[in-house]
């Protein structure tokens, strides 16, 4: 940048930011529709799946009394063939099952001497009755006139089986020696049993093939109130699903409504204690980001994974008042665009300014646009300022280490975007070679572990040390530069007092008229010993600032005005 061409611009430094205003006000492009209706209110949550698949799995009624069994069909209406009123319940493969200490495994346990231990084991050969009942109940009932039977749903028809044997062999013989009229048998590898948890004794069992699932739903207790399940000491809202894929061992997912599927992502997501309207704001991106996910884990016959590979998700343990008002409140809202849901994108901090989608990641968006940020600055974002220094050497170590053949770096090319963030980096070294990086990559290539300096955003700068910044304004003449560049405002197309951006495009009224200069040197080539990385902001820095959706909500700014601030010409509703 011509420093000659920034002091003209200084000269009215009241100057017309009518492209910069452009970006601030741009009007809101979407147009009103009715509320988006999800693909499925009810939503299913891989708990256990892939190599975390389990042998057994326990549930503790926390709220609620007993649980009823069933399948979910292909519309995800529970249809119930069973139930039990015991508390304490283990879904286990229906297999050789070991019980040690209290917990079932499928091999038998050893002891220190190599030999046998002794344990009690669930066999999976039984004697099934020669009779079909009509019902649940008719199936209980004969149930109850033997000490180790137990109704069983297999195939869609109710059945009720005898004992527990862990061979043909020895179910063969118990038939003969009881008398029963009925056969020996097993079910099939998609097969799975419920026992009393710490026991051997078989409450249920179900089999339907690879045509449906077992369902274990948690019933109510007497207060009436929505009950709550512990699984492996997290409490759960809605019913579990068990499911043996290719007969192994059993996936465990979660089938809960959406807004009690939200209540247990917020608080992972935002401080439960944050103002209300931040996290109604933060509800109805999680809401319309799982929304977009639906077929995120289709071959494992759920919806979305428990983990930050969709978001995370930990049940009702860490929910608050503030959190479950904020999803109630907010209840069946999303956010659109023109009509279709959007792909939301949050952050922690802007440090000042977001960015246009396709400047950090690929995609142009039409909703995910760079805008100024005037609100973060009001609250402690714990990234407001961070800065750090490279020398040369160390440049040419990172480079080198994350697989980058240069010789000694030489100089440093920063380019900026139009709002002010990194655009791209271009490294040069003694050979005259060079490396480019951008986007994304231009702020994690400087990303370091190795001597632990960390480009936390987007929106940073790089300087030589020493060196004056290559942009400078002039406040009321030339005696007069102005040192934060970050500070300056000035009268936007709207009348207003607007922050202009450290970096970018400014219109300004010089002696001939309007003209656009850029304020930072975009471009231009550094050479120093040492690099001066100063910047601020946590996250990507496209679309929503968490931090800033904090601060619009301490300063009495709606949901909706956060979200509509943040995406730009979306609908939420
Ligand atoms: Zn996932």
């Amino acid at each position: 940048m011509n420093r000659k061409c920034i002091q003209r611009a200084a000269m009215a430094i009241i100057a017309s930011v009518a492209v910069l205003a452009g970006v601030i006000f741009a009007p809101a492009g979407g147009t009103a529709s009715a509320a988006y209706e999800p693909e499925h209110q009810i939503i299913k949550i891989g708990l256990y799946y892939g190599a975390d698949e389990m042998e057994a799995a326990n549930l503790l009624n926390y709220i609620g009394s007993g649980y009823t069994f069933g399948y979910f069909d292909a519309q995800r209406e529970f249809h119930p063939v069973g139930q039990t009123d015991e508390t304490a319940i283990t879904m286990i493969k229906d297999w050789t099952m070991y019980l040690v200490d209290g917990k079932y495994e499928d091999e038998r346990p050893l002891a220190n001497d190599g030999s046998a231990r002794a344990c009690e084991v669930v066999g999976c050969y039984h004697i099934r009755l020669n009779a079909e009942f009509a019902s649940a109940e008719d199936a209980a009932v004969v149930a109850g006139e033997y000490p180790d039977a137990f109704p069983a749903f297999h195939n869609g028809v109710w059945y009720v089986c005898v004992g527990s044997y862990t061979s043909a062999a020895d179910a063969e013989t118990a038939l003969a020696e009881r008398g029963i009229d009925g056969v020996a048998m097993t079910a099939s590898s998609a097969c799975v049993t419920v026992v009393a948890t710490g026991t051997t004794r078989v409450l249920f069992q179900f089999d339907c093939g690879a045509n449906a699932s077992l369902a274990v739903m948690p019933r109510p207790d007497e207060s009436g109130a929505k009950p709550q399940t512990w699984f492996r000491n997290y409490k759960y809202y809605g019913a579990f699903q068990y499911t043996r894929l290719n007969g192994g061992n059993i996936t465990v997912v979660n089938v809960l409504d959406m807004e009690d599927y939200i209540k247990g992502v917020i608080p992972y997501e935002m401080n439960t204690l944050w103002p209300l309207e931040a996290l109604k704001a933060q509800a109805i991106c999680a809401r319309t980001y799982a929304a977009m996910r639906f077929d995120a884990h289709k071959s494992y016959g759920f919806d979305l994974c428990r983990t930050v590979c969709c978001q995370s998700y930990l049940g009702t343990n860490a929910a608050g008042e503030g959190s479950d008002r904020a999803v109630d409140e907010t209840a069946g809202e999303y956010i659109t665009y023109n009509g279709e849901l959007c792909n939301v994108f949050y952050f922690s901090s802007d440090g000042g300014a977001t960015e246009n989608c396709e400047n950090v990641f690929t995609q142009t968006i039409p909703y995910l646009r760079g805008v100024y940020d005037p609100y973060e600055e009001y609250v402690e974002t714990g990234r407001k300022n961070w800065s750090f220094t490279y020398t040369a050497d160390e440049i040419t170590s990172i480079l080198q280490s994350k697989g980058y053949n240069c010789a000694k770096i030489v100089s440093v090319t920063p380019t900026y975007t139009a709002m002010g963030n990194i655009y791209s980096l271009k490294f040069t070294d003694a050979n005259g070679k060079n490396w480019t990086f951008s986007k994304y990559n231009a702020s994690s290539i400087l990303y370091s572990s190795q001597y632990g300096k960390y480009t936390y955003s987007m929106r940073f700068t790089v300087k030589g040390e020493g060196q004056p910044d290559s942009t400078m304004l002039y406040a009321n003449g030339a005696g007069n530069v102005l040192e934060d560049i970050g500070e300056v405002y000035a009268i936007g197309s709207s009348g207003t007092m607007e922050k202009i951006a450290a970096t970018g495009t400014l219109s300004v009224i010089t002696g001939s008229g309007v003209e656009e200069v850029s304020i930072i040197g975009s471009g231009a080539a550094i050479t120093a010993d040492k690099y001066v990385i100063s910047g601020s902001g946590w996250g990507h820095n496209v679309g929503m600032s968490q931090f800033g959706a904090k601060a619009m909500a301490e300063q009495g700014l709606s949901y909706k005005d956060i979200l509509e601030f943040y995406f730009t010409g979306v609908t939420v509703g």
